[in-house]
């Protein structure tokens, strides 16, 4: 498990604050925002941490990987398994942004506050999406000194047919012997602004640059976060 420090990312408030209201502009809460971006700055301490590991099986539904002890570990990734069909390693990650920022959204609900609150949490999970793109960069970099290219970055619950009861078996290949990010018995993640991720990586991938699956996610319609 390697470790990768990840600077604090910079979002576009007029941007995500049409984001949020579903490309309706709102001056309120565009002010909100730019309060809540500035707000976040302080709390938030984005970083990540990876393992790079050899593709050893596949199937219809699922790939095995390597782990790092030794043995095989069998993703059931679902139907859509075939976007991984050329990958011979995956970067297997989990990114966070620490807890001070959900601690925060905590107080202001309790002080009745739950516009603010709602507002800055969504901050808060834009950051954390923004802060998952340097395990994306990352990716690209490792496969561009091989001369391969990448597939999507992958999630269990977001990559449709990839069950969350998944995110336990992810997490427990990056997460183990370290203390950054934790996770329980059913996969729950803590800090809970924290998100796992996928990356194929092999000779037969087209593309230079990671992909999303917002196009292909069943929230889409409703989800503010979705890549446009
Ligand atoms: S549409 Fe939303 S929930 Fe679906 S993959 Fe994209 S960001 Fe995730």
């Amino acid at each position: 498990m390697a470790l990768l420090g990840i600077p604090k990312p910079d979002l576009d408030p007029v941007q995500l604050a049409l984001a949020i209201n579903h490309d309706r502009p709102n001056e309120q809460l565009e002010q909100s925002v730019r309060d809540c971006l500035v707000q976040a700055r302080e709390l938030i301490a984005p970083r990540a941490v990876y393992e790079l590991l050899a593709v050893v099986g596949q199937g219809p539904d699922w790939i095995e990987v390597q782990g790092k002890a030794g043995g095989s570990t069998r993703l059931t990734v679902g139907p859509k398994t075939d976007l991984l069909g050329p990958a011979e390693r995956v970067l297997v990650g989990a990114t966070t942004i620490g807890h001070e920022l959900d601690d925060a959204v905590k107080r202001l609900n309790q002080q009745g506050d739950p516009y603010a609150a709602y507002v800055l949490d969504c901050v808060g999970v834009s950051l954390l999406g923004e802060a998952g793109k340097a395990l994306d960069r990352l990716a690209e970099e490792v496969a561009a000194r091989r001369g391969w290219g990448v597939g999507h970055r992958l999630a269990p619950g977001s990559l449709p047919g990839w069950d969350m009861t998944d995110q336990k078996v992810l997490a427990g290949l990056v997460l183990a012997g370290q203390g950054a990010i934790i996770f329980n018995d059913v996969g729950v993640l803590w800090p809970f602004k924290s998100a796992t991720s996928l990356i194929g990586m092999g000779q037969g991938f087209i593309s230079r640059r990671v992909g999303r699956v917002c196009h292909m996610c069943s929230k889409r319609e409703t989800c503010w976060s979705k890549e446009k």
